[in-house]
């Protein structure tokens, strides 16, 4: 028998979520935490497989990983008792409006909180809560467990790469993309058979920019009819179990011309030396150079307005940023999006995305259309 409203699907880390906490523990001891306070909901999701709107986890750090897990709990509200229940059948729960606060009673110890993801009036009632212990930003430490993904999760990214593919091709072949659409109704159109597919819906709203507006980077559709000649990009994902994808196709409608044929070789080829110059080891930074290089000597360096890419997951952009100020090292089991683009105010622009894994022996692509300007 089903409860209404609860996903009963279980989430995608067979034994998993204890394993992600199992780690978790080992970079508090290293910390020198004895606990840490976990408040963002995706953080949430990602350590206990929790979906609920309003939690809060306190992972210990314990002597042993057995201990640690003794002393994890799980804080939710009474709208949740069911859905926790069936999703962290692993976990007490502790059921109370204000989790966070709530899960640092009777605490003691140097309890980490996400210095990111908590408010100014937000820590006041954790170091009301908290009588006997030491409160202390640690910020960062669960979405660098996340940024390397695990078998199950990248079998999920690869699902959500499949829906937004299954969706451009279906496009493409009931002729979707003629003079006289609107950038609306394609995005709409992307939109509902990405949901064909199998996915939840859009990992993020749909970018379908034509002609001009191709040279603004994240243009919101509009009810701009395509007309013939126009560059046309199309930046869209699907989200499967939690999971995004993200990948952008710049096509033309109709016939290209000399100079749209130029841009877009020239962007094909600097998201293929970005995709080259993904491998573990490699500082991200290095990777955005790489590609960046490549537009660079084109002499459309400047046209090149954002970073090459980002890590993606459990959310659209998440760790490793990878462009020219950050810090990142890749890592096999990362997943990353590598996104050259050049716009051209007043004509229009060119970008190709995919969304990767890094393996040991390179970058495989999860997204997978092919990339051509004149879409067959
Ligand atoms: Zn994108
Ligand atoms: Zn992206």
């Amino acid at each position: 028998m089903l409860t209404p409203g609860v996903p009963t699907r279980p989430e995608r880390a067979p034994g998993g979520h204890a394993r992600r906490r199992d780690a978790l523990r080992a970079a508090l001891r290293e910390a020198g935490l004895d606990a840490l306070l976990v408040t963002d909901l995706v953080n949430v999701r990602y350590l206990s497989g929790f979906t609920g709107s309003n939690a809060a986890l306190l992972v210990d750090a314990g002597d042993d990983a057995d201990r640690g897990e003794e002393h994890t709990v799980l804080a939710t509200d009474g709208r949740y008792t069911t859905q926790a229940a069936a999703q962290t059948p692993d976990l007490p729960v502790l059921v109370e409006r204000a989790c966070a606060p709530a899960l640092l009673n009777d605490r003691r110890g140097r309890i980490g909180f996400d210095s990111a993801h908590v408010t100014v009036d937000g820590h006041d009632a954790l170091v009301a809560a908290l009588e006997d212990g030491e409160l202390t930003r640690a910020p960062g430490l669960v979405e660098t467990l996340r940024a390397i993904k695990d078998a199950g999760e990248v079998d999920a990214l690869r699902q959500a790469c499949a829906a937004a593919d299954a969706a451009l091709a279906g496009l493409i072949a009931h002729g979707g993309l003629h003079a006289g659409r609107t950038e609306r109704e394609v995005a709409r159109d992307l939109e509902e058979r990405m949901r064909e597919a199998g996915a939840e819906g859009p990992s993020f709203d749909t970018i379908v920019a034509a002609g001009a507006h191709a040279a603004i980077p994240h243009h919101e559709p509009t009810d701009a009819p395509l007309a013939d000649g126009d560059l046309l990009t199309m930046d869209f994902g699907a989200l499967v179990d939690g999971y995004h994808s993200d990948m952008t196709r710049t096509v033309v409608v109709g016939t290209p011309a000399g100079w749209q044929r130029d841009l877009h070789a020239l962007v094909a080829e600097a998201a293929a030396a970005g995709r080259s110059a993904l491998a573990p080891g490699t500082a991200t930074r290095d990777v955005d150079a790489a590609a960046r290089d490549v537009i660079t000597a084109a002499g459309f360096g400047e046209q090149f307005v954002h970073g090459l890419g980002h890590g993606v997951g459990l959310v659209i952009h998440e760790a490793p940023a990878v462009s020219a100020t950050a810090t990142a090292t890749l890592d096999a089991g990362m997943t990353v999006t590598v996104e050259p683009g050049v716009y051209l105010a007043g004509r229009g622009g060119v970008r190709i995305e995919d969304t990767l894994v890094v393996t040991d022996d390179g970058a495989v692509p999860l997204t997978q259309s092919p990339r051509d300007l004149v879409p067959e």
